[in-house]
């Protein structure tokens, strides 16, 4: 059931189900700028792009709920008085800890059949968990008559990820997942969960490249990178008492501390900081049109990561390089934690397809991996997929 377009999910669950679902959406999402700032209390600026986990879910009459994926054989069955409390390392886990969360929000659950169909890339960095979780969470909760404002679902689903599956992730999938639109990317400040609508214009594509790598190094790469964040902290706000996250830290105090720091901790917190910057003068920049400024910003992004934070790897720097000089190139950059994934480029919609193309071709000759490349655009967050839902 791989392969089925999703306008077919409604048959495939009558059939396999005998009767009607409603039908949400979520997509995936692609960060333009504003990397490895989220869990700094800083600023990112992802867009929701068009790919989506489609749940279709209808009440049964018992206490069961029945999950199934069309990626997957086989079904989970629970009775939902007694969902596990431990995860099985199985894709049911995300809604499972969707289900706790709803649980604890005060939503209650009843028997349901729910069937997930998803578009997004599976591991690929393109967020396929969050948008399974939202979509989940928000077909569970339509069984209930309750609605959660779409704030607490985002939050929600994050803590699901984060308490029951076991990863460490910040709010920017999940939010993004709930609150992207199409034609835009969205600043989202991660303190205050403050978000703005950031226009791109319409003639501007996202090719997403996937480097088919991923280097797991040893594992404690990312856990490292925020101690050292909070260890820049710690200094700093003995000079500054202000200062809680780096995200409170100016270039200029950095700059001026630089030799009360350890030189790593430096380079860390200076990423950081130019990183926030970055981010809102992007903003600022697409606000104006100056979308040579935008690709010039996204580079020193990627630089940065590279040198400074020291999270890209041979692979991702290949496929950003391979980038450059082809028709069409706004801007690249490594996308996501790093050592691995994607990079994402900003390009000319006219010369999207042959820069695809082209990308593609050179990455294979640079490295001999053949890289998945997807073409796409910024979307609209999660919802109701209303032409498919039974009234
Ligand atoms: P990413 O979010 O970058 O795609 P993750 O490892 O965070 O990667 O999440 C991927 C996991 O999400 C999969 O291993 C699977 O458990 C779950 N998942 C994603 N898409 C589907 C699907 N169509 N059906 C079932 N589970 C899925
Ligand atoms: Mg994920």
């Amino acid at each position: 059931m791989k392969n089925l377009k999703a306008n077919e999910l409604p048959q495939v669950f009558e059939r396999e189900f005998h009767a009607r679902p409603k039908i949400f959406r979520a997509p995936g999402r692609v960060n333009l700028i504003g990397e490895h700032t989220d869990y700094n209390d800083g600023f990112v600026l992802p867009s929701a792009i068009g790919f989506y986990a489609h749940v279709a879910i209808a009440p049964r009459a018992d206490e069961k709920l029945i999950l199934k994926s069309t990626a997957y054989d086989g079904q989970f069955e629970y009775d939902v008085a007694r969902l596990p409390d431990k995860k099985q390392d199985e894709w049911a886990d995300y809604v499972v800890g969707v289900a706790h969360q709803l649980k604890r929000a005060g939503i209650p659950l009843s028997g349901a059949n729910l069937l997930l169909h998803s578009e997004v890339p599976v591991g690929s960095g393109l967020s396929s968990s969050a948008a399974l979780e939202v979509a989940s969470a928000l077909a569970l909760q339509s069984l209930s008559g309750k609605t959660l404002p779409l704030k607490q679902v985002a939050k929600l689903c994050q803590s699901a990820e984060n308490e029951f599956v076991g990863a460490h992730v910040g709010i920017m999938d999940q939010f993004v997942s709930c609150f992207g639109k199409e034609g835009h990317a969205v600043l989202i400040d991660c303190r205050s969960l403050d978000f703005q609508l950031v226009p791109i214009p319409p003639a501007v594509d996202f090719v997403i490249c996937n480097t088919m790598v991923k280097h797991e190094l040893s594992g404690g790469e990312y856990n490292e990178r925020r101690a050292q964040c909070e260890e820049g902290v710690r200094v700093l706000s003995k000079f500054y008492p202000g200062i809680k996250a780096l995200r409170d830290v100016s270039a200029e105090q950095l700059t001026k501390h630089e030799s009360d720091l350890p030189a790593i901790v430096y380079r860390r917190c200076l990423h950081v900081v130019e990183e926030n910057a970055r981010t809102l003068e992007a903003v600022k920049c697409f606000a104006s049109g100056d979308l040579a400024k935008v690709g010039m910003l996204m580079r020193a992004s990627h630089e940065s990561l590279r040198d400074l934070y020291q999270v890209s790897c041979i692979e991702l720097d290949a496929m950003v390089e391979s980038a450059h000089g082809v028709a069409g190139f706004i801007g690249g950059r490594m996308t996501g934690g790093g050592f691995g994934g994607c990079t994402i480029n900003l390009v000319e919609h006219t010369n999207s397809q042959s820069f695809a193309k082209a990308v593609a071709s050179r990455y294979k000759a640079k490295t001999g991996i053949t890289p998945d490349v997807f073409v796409c655009s910024a979307a609209n967050g999660a919802g109701l997929e209303a032409e498919h839902a039974a009234v």
